[in-house]
Order: structure tokens, then sequence, then C-alpha cells
């Protein structure tokens, strides 16, 4: 059972002076208040214990579509060969055991005027709050020739799961002196660092088992998260940047552009060259999960504006988006980010159904990435709730590891970064 008692999430929280008044304005004394969350991601899974921790008085039902959900954080280390896919599932019996009512079917639809939320098994769920946290969808029209069917050749594993398993096996069968294509998504997307990880993760892996493979990440981008501490991790492991390197970055300006795939013979087309790979890894653009859309919770860019304090739709009152469907910018769409925003929301839901204002929070990201062996790096941000209603980043927080950092403490990093995933995992679903 979690050290966390409602006592002291309040405290974190802020809103311990908010919760001690009886009733609200619009709900009547000893009525059920009632959330519904969809998507039992990072996002949702995190908010639904936090609300029960925060007033077990509340009935919080989480809707979620699988059994088990795969952590996308560390499934690059799966590709690297060097975690298996049991280490990155997890259940939902430690929500329940927090009174979490999880529900496993699809959400179809919110009807933001009834408050009631479809599912594709015809039932419908009654809220007084809904939080939707369905991570990410893919703009499927933006690569011809690269839809949900190719995806089955050419996996972008940019949801962990069968994807991860796809990619891994495509690795492991194909031979020495293979060249393996990674094409990294516009911004912005889900885990900005997250394609760099992977090529130095697969890197890692082919330099043990075959090392006259090659590496190439055709870019949708000129620049790219943490890119002069991977570029450097590069250089020291895989020789980046000499004849012999094992990695080789195209950028945007550079032709990196992929507009093209033939997943059949696994060719990605750019718009001068055509290049063929005996792995091919196309991870395309994204957008707010499905649900978002049927909801009409979604701006012209295809992301959820927010009120940032409370992470109630601009759109829809008492439907909250949070993770990575939310414009919560500067944050980055990471689990750590959906983390931290899901315990923002749950505290304002709490004050809300209290009949209380929503406290003023803070927010925080850390995003580690293991590109090579005994090599770890990170980026790191506290943010507040700035004058105007937006999130800003608190200045003088945070930072980047020294390109100067010393081998021991780059291998220091690899142990904070599998003890976050412990600890983030444990927060979530423990
Ligand atoms: C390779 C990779 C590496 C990453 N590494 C890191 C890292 O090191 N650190 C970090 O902080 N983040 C990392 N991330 C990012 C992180 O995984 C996501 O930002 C995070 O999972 C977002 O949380 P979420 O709740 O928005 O969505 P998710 O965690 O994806 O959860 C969404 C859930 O909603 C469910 N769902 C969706 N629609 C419906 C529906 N209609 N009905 C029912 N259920 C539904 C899905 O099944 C899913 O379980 C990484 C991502 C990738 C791809």
């Amino acid at each position: 059972m979690s050290q966390f008692t409602r006592r002291n999430f309040l405290k974190v929280t802020g809103a311990a002076a908010a919760v001690g008044a009886l009733g609200a304005p619009g709900l009547s004394l000893g009525a059920t208040k009632r959330v519904v969350i969809i998507g039992g991601g990072m996002g949702g899974a995190t908010a639904a214990k936090y609300i029960r921790m925060g007033d077990s008085s509340i009935e919080v039902t989480l809707i979620e579509a699988n059994k088990h959900y795969y952590t996308c954080f560390m499934s690059n280390e799966v590709l690297g060969g060097g975690r298996s896919m049991d280490s990155i599932k997890f259940g939902y019996s430690g929500l329940a055991a927090h009174g979490v009512k999880v529900v496993n079917d699809w959400v179809t639809g919110i009807d933001a005027k009834a408050q009631k939320v479809n599912t594709k098994s015809g039932k419908s769920f009654a809220y007084d709050h809904c939080i939707v946290s369905p991570g990410v969808d893919f703009k499927w029209d933006t690569i011809e020739g690269y839809d949900e069917k190719a995806a089955e050749k050419v996996p972008h594993a940019w949801k962990a799961g069968s994807q991860t398993i796809i990619l891994r096996k495509q690795l492991e069968a194909m031979k020495d002196g293979g060249t393996v294509i990674i094409a990294p998504p516009p911004n912005p997307f889900r885990c900005p660092p997250g394609p760099y990880e992977r090529a130095g993760q697969i890197a890692h892996y082919l330099k043990k088992h075959k090392p006259k493979s090659k590496i190439l990440i055709l870019d949708s981008k000129d620049k790219f998260s943490k890119k002069g501490l991977f570029v450097q991790s590069w250089k020291a492991m895989y020789g980046y940047g000499t004849d012999n390197s094992m990695i080789e970055w195209v950028s945007k300006a550079n032709d990196g552009l992929v507009n093209r795939v033939d997943a059949d013979k696994r060719m990605a087309f750019t718009e001068f060259t055509d290049h063929k790979a005996d792995v091919l890894n196309v991870i395309p653009a994204q957008k707010a999960g499905k649900i978002a859309f049927a909801a009409g919770l979604t701006n012209d860019k295809g992301w959820c504006p927010v009120n940032q304090k409370t992470f109630e739709s601009t759109i829809h009152k008492n439907v909250h988006v949070i993770g990575d469907s939310s414009v919560a910018s500067p944050m980055p769409k990471s689990g750590y980010a959906a983390s931290s925003e899901a315990k923002v929301c749950a505290a304002a839901i709490v004050a809300m159904l209290n009949g209380n204002d929503a406290p003023t929070p803070s927010y925080v990201n850390t995003c580690y990435s293991v590109p090579g062996e005994d090599w770890g790096i990170s980026v790191a941000m506290v943010y507040r709730l700035g004058a105007e209603g937006k999130i800003i980043k608190v200045k003088g927080s945070g930072g980047l590891t020294p390109m100067d950092a010393t081998p021991a403490f780059r291998k220091r990093e690899v142990g904070y970064a599998h003890s976050w995933f412990k600890n983030i995992t444990s927060d979530t679903f423990g």
C-alpha cells in the first residue's frame, strides 16, 4: 500500500485548505460525486489514484481499452536487448486496491451536455467531471504509403506493445551489414528525445551482435532535443562523424524528410533519394487520441486546449484533458509530464467537487535517455502557472546533463533513469 495519505497529497498539492468545506454549490449533500477517466496510461491511471487519495468519497471509474499497459519509456531498452517486455508491463490491481473501478472497454464518445461517457460495448457512465488521457493518435495521411496496415510490416513502435515486439524481432532477424532506417516525426510529438535514444539503443545492440550494420536517421527536423548530448554519446560509442560511423543523421534541410514509404520493399523515399532498408522504423506525425476528436475537444492543430490551472477543456465544461493530448507547452509530451498534469488535475477536481477553488499548481518534468552502455543523459525542468494563466518555466530550475560530465556521472544517470522508472510506475500503478 502506498505511503501517501490523503493528508500528504493535499499538502503536496496545496489543496489542504480547499477540502475541509462541507458540500458544494450545485451538488446535493450526500450525492455521490463521480469522476470518469478515459485511458489508463500515465495520465489517466495517476489521476485515478490521486483523486481517490484526495477524497475517497469520490467514485472514480477508469475506462481503459487494454487489460495491461506497456510503458513506452524503457521500451527502447527492449529494442536494445537489455530488458524484457514483461519488465515494462503493468496491470490495474493496484488501482483497484485504491478503490478505483476499472472497466475494460473502448470509449466511443462523450456527451458533454448530458455528462455521460459511452462505450463500444453499449454502456454509459455518468460523471460530474470527466478526465480524458488517451495519449496520441497518428496522422496516417502525412507519408504516402504509410498507414495502419503498413505499420504491421514497417513498425512505428511509438505505442509500446505488439509494435515493440515486431521491431525487436526484425532487428534480431537482420543480417550483419544491414541498414536500419529510423524516420522521426515532426514536432510536436510524444517524447522528443525518444527517436535518438532509440538510435543509440539499437546501435548498442548492433555493435555487439552485428557490427557491420548501419543506422540511418532520416529526420523531418533540423534539430532535436538534447542534440549536443546525443551526438557526443554517438561519437564516443559508435564513431559518429567518422567514415566508419554506425549512425548517420540526415536533417530535413539535407533531404532527410521521408515523404513516401513502400512497406513491402522496405523503401523510404525523400525528395531526392530512394533509401533501401533492412529494418525500417517510421514514426509518423502525431495528434490527440481518437476520443478527443470524437468528443470535439481538439483545436485546428489537432490537440486539446485546456485551462492550464485545472486542465479543464476550454471547449467543454467539466471535461479535463491531460497527458499527450493536451496543450501544455512548454511542458513536453512525456510520461513524467502526464503524471504531473494528472496530479494538478486531480487536486483541482477534488477541490471543485468540494466547492472550493482549484489550488495554484506547479509542475515538473525530467526525461532520462540511455543511448548506450553506462551512458545516461537527462533534461529536467520545473514549471509554474504564470500571471496570464499559462504554464511557464521556473527560471534557474532544472537543466541538462553537463557536456563535460565524467564517465562515473553518466553511469550514475543510468542508475537514476532506472530508479525513476521504478518510482514512477509504482506511483502510477501501485
Ligand atoms: C519510445 C518512447 C520512449 C519514451 N520515453 C519516455 C521517458 O523516458 N520519459 C517520459 O516521461 N516519457 C517517455 N515517453 C512518453 C510517454 O510514454 C508518454 O508521453 C505518456 O505515456 C503519455 O501519457 P498519456 O496518459 O497521455 O498516454 P498513454 O500513456 O499512451 O495512455 C493512454 C491510454 O489510453 C487508452 N485509450 C486511448 N483511447 C481510449 C479509448 N477511446 N477508450 C479506452 N481507452 C483508451 C490507451 O489504451 C492507453 O492505455 C516515451 C515514449 C516513447 C514512444
